[in-house]
């Protein structure tokens, strides 16, 4: 069969790889000029296959309330006129009950368990390399409060089988030596095991450079896509500034951008840009091993090979990607606060970007009401760890075989 992918990120990039592997003609359109490029780019790089609490829970409302006109606030609403926001927010808002919470959590952390298990076999049969370890991940808090809701979460995620470890300060000093050095105080922690880390951009690239070299896949870049066109109740063609594309079927993978796309088309799918911002700067002495999520400033650090990422803040104001500095400042502070001997004085990078995010939390994968257009998109904050789920997934559905795991919760009809 002949599939265009539209997107090049990491969820474009390894449906392409999965499809390919699987002797189907893979074409992707990207208008970057390599695969990555957008919010695949500088992200925290965490593998959080177990983290499976989405932002739309119990805890959040009346944080988000304190947080709201907060410049440094880990989530800024920025209000505005419009629609789709205020849509995707009253979606927000109804997924903030338990029972929601519950169901979300559960679809999280099965899209997170098949992931893992189809990122090995990639890994294990492609050989690739990406700065991956996978020593887990530490989740560390400063406030009992916290700490006591992330050990609730931990508990409910462990009799759904997915192991999470509740550990005292020490043990965590333990876990990371590098915390002996913090500059706030520690409480507890929640180690997840089964967790990784790696670079989600280096990850796409080689992927892209497998998929070329060894099934054929061609990848079209500096091609911006217009539209994609339908007749009769079916895809017939995407239409870009190169010309026409034409396949048997198209998978949509556009990130942040995918509704704009889908719209025309009668498609209504509640994903809004949520922005985010990293800074990537050299390793020294003092830089942890492993990766660890500050629990109190929802700030995730990553090291990268000779790199320490960090990365966090949730920002909603439309499409907008400029670094602004104000919202860095929290980033750098925070480093300075947990890591004060890992200093921040030669900065490698800042970068911003957005993340497509669903109010519910998962990604939306699976058919369309057009039956050869797919959707493989809305992964939120967790698309690095999903990506080879997801790819998975969406060949199964395209080839129309069972699924290994079930799509409940996943697919477009939930909204
Ligand atoms: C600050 C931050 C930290 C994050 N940390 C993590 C983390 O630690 N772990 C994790 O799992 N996830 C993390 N994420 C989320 C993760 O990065 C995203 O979910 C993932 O990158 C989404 O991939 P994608 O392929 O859907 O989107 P993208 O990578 O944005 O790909 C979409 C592609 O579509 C292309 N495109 C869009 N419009 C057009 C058009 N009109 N024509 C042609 N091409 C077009 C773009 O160029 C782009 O390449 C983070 C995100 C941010 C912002």
């Amino acid at each position: 069969m002949k599939i265009l992918i539209l997107g090049s990120g990491v969820i474009g990039v390894s449906a392409a790889y999965f499809l390919s592997s699987r002797g189907h003609e893979v074409e992707v359109i990207d208008r970057q000029s390599e695969s990555g490029r957008e919010t695949s780019y500088a992200n925290g790089g965490q593998l959080s296959f177990s983290h499976a609490e989405p932002w739309a829970n119990p805890s959040t409302l009346p944080k988000a309330a304190q947080w709201m006109f907060k410049d440094d606030a880990p989530l800024v609403f920025r209000p505005r006129a419009d629609l789709d926001m205020i849509n995707w927010g009253l979606k927000f808002i109804m997924n903030c009950t338990a029972a929601r919470t519950q169901k979300n959590s559960v679809s999280l952390l099965r899209l997170g368990l098949y992931s893992k298990k189809k990122l090995e076999q990639l890994r294990s049969y492609s050989g690739i390399k990406f700065d991956n370890r996978r020593e887990g991940i530490l989740h560390i808090f400063s406030k009992q409060k916290d700490f006591d809701h992330a050990g609730e979460q931990a508990r409910f995620q462990e009799k759904l089988g997915c192991r999470a470890d509740i550990v005292n300060t020490q043990k965590c000093i333990q876990l990371e030596p590098m915390l002996e050095h913090a500059g706030k105080p520690i409480v507890g922690g929640i180690f997840q095991p089964l967790d990784e880390s790696g670079d989600a951009f280096i990850f796409t690239q080689e992927l892209a450079k497998l998929s070329a070299k060894e099934h054929k896949a061609v990848f079209h870049y500096n091609t911006t896509i217009h539209s994609i066109d339908q007749e009769g109740g079916k895809i017939t063609s995407v239409t870009t500034d190169k010309g026409v594309f034409k396949a048997d079927a198209y998978i949509v993978s556009l990130g942040s951008y995918s509704p704009i796309y889908l719209k025309p088309l009668g498609i209504h799918v509640p994903i809004y840009p949520m922005k985010g911002y990293s800074i990537t700067f050299p390793t020294n002495h003092y830089t942890p091993q492993m990766s660890l999520t500050d629990g109190e400033h929802k700030i995730v650090y990553s090291r990268l090979g000779d790199r320490l990422r960090v990365a966090g803040t949730a920002e909603f104001a439309g499409h907008n990607t400029d670094i602004r500095p104000e919202r860095i400042a929290p980033i750098v502070r925070a480093v300075k606060e947990l890591l004060p001997k890992c200093e921040y004085d030669a900065p490698l990078s800042e970068w911003a970007c957005l993340r497509p995010s669903t109010p519910d939390g998962p990604p939306v994968i699976g058919k369309t009401k057009y039956p050869n257009l797919y959707m493989n998109t809305g992964h939120g904050t967790l698309g690095w760890t999903q990506a080879a789920g997801s790819a998975a997934l969406i060949t199964d559905v395209i080839e129309g075989h069972n699924t290994e795991i079930s799509l409940d919760g996943l697919t477009l009809d939930r909204y």
